[in-house]
């Protein structure tokens, strides 16, 4: 039997479309039965961003889906999310996600407590520490929103996942896995763990380009839903122009035998793809020698010539706002402030590159646009 992907149109965050496009999507990808279940939803914040960014999953698409499940019996609905340093709640306020839970009863969860949580058929982890809010709910629902993403190209309900990792317990992975395949296993062994009953992806307005954090929204106009993650980011990948088959942590999905294991298992109901797929959207390129670099060196030389070939963060020191983010959230603490007697606030940001995994985390967490990806300075 086929696993069911739905795609549908929702021209805009009104109530009123959402309400009826959030239903159509539950609807045809057979949203669980959730009467009396407590239900954590885990919308994509990231960061302290304003909803017209499209860096986090609209609160207007939240409020619809609680709705939704509060109509279907819903007993409790939970959200939370940890953002990578910055405070989960100010994150939310800004993102519209803590407004939208007030209004329709969603309680908001504290997600700095960790509980552990098995992954037994782990290919580089085991057991995770994720939000102890995991333990309250009987369903996990993946909220995420349609984006690019620089290190893994492409992010949407499984990457979401990676924020019921808690605060800096996300940084450590980065330092751990630094290659994005190795990443991207990790992700999966994540997911497994997790177990998602259910996904819906806000596509309303998605990021094109420099993902996750500094790209450009795209009104897109979709809702995708699913049961199963892998195959909802499998369709979502395909709708703005990638080959899934180049996304190497969702071929290793693929592999897992725990969802989909390719193409010919998905059966979309709603939109076709090439109906769906949007007139012009900007990718993340497969960087040229990827693919040589990840199928034929050994891990350290591929680690050098990685960090040899590929982009690496420079710092405008004008729109630098020194706020400190890209220092703290930097997994080998490559970033530190440096005296600047030129600077009004007397230091400015100093990398070095030989400690730089290139892993982009302070491009995603930097306010300001202070940092470009280039192998060459502005
Ligand atoms: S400087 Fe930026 S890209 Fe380099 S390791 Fe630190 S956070 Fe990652
Ligand atoms: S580069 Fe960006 S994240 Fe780093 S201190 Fe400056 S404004 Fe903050």
């Amino acid at each position: 039997m086929k696993t069911t992907v739905a795609l549908v149109r929702c021209a805009s965050y009104d109530a009123a479309t959402l309400d009826r496009s959030v239903a159509e999507a539950a609807e045809l990808a057979e949203l669980p039965d959730v009467r009396g279940a407590s239900v954590l939803l885990k919308p994509n914040i990231l960061n302290v961003c304003s909803p017209d960014q499209a860096v986090a999953t609209r609160g207007e698409v939240l409020a619809a889906f609680a709705r939704l499940l509060k109509a279907r019996g819903a007993s409790r609905i939970m959200a939370g999310e940890s953002p990578g340093w910055q405070s989960q709640d100010a994150a939310a306020r800004k993102s519209g996600i803590l407004a939208a839970c007030e209004s329709e009863g969603v309680e908001w969860l504290d997600f700095s407590e960790s509980v552990e949580v098995a992954s037994p058929e782990g290919k580089r982890v085991r057991r995770f520490a994720l939000a102890s809010a995991l333990e309250e709910a009987d369903i996990l629902v993946s909220l995420p929103k349609l984006k690019t993403h620089r290190l893994m190209r492409y992010t949407g309900a499984m990457k979401n996942l990676f924020g019921l990792v808690p605060g800096l317990g996300k940084s450590a992975f980065h330092l751990r896995f630094p290659l994005p395949e190795d990443f991207g296993l990790m992700l999966v062994d994540l997911v497994a763990a997790a177990k998602p009953a259910f996904s819906l992806m806000d596509a309303v307005v998605s990021m094109e380009g420099e993902g996750p954090a500094n790209g450009r929204p795209v009104k897109t106009g979709l809702l995708l839903a699913s049961r199963d993650p892998l195959a909802l980011d499998w369709i979502a990948s395909s709708v703005i122009g990638y080959d899934p088959l180049e996304l190497p942590y969702l071929v290793d999905a693929a592999s897992r035998g725990l969802w989909i294991s390719g193409a010919e298992d998905i059966e979309t109901r709603g939109l076709s793809i090439e109906e769906a797929r949007p007139e012009r959207f900007e990718l993340v390129p497969l960087r040229s020698g990827d693919k040589f670099i990840t199928d034929r060196l050994p891990t350290p030389i591929r680690r050098l010539v990685r960090n040899a070939t590929i982009a690496r963060p420079f710092f405008d020191h004008g729109k630098c706002v020194r706020c400190g983010g890209c220092v703290k959230i930097c997994p080998p603490k490559a970033l530190d402030f440096v005296p600047d007697g030129e600077a009004s606030s007397g230091k400015r940001i100093r990398i070095d590159y030989d400690k730089c995994i290139r892993c982009y985390c302070c491009h995603e967490v930097c306010p300001a646009d202070a940092i470009r990806l280039a192998k060459r300075p502005f």
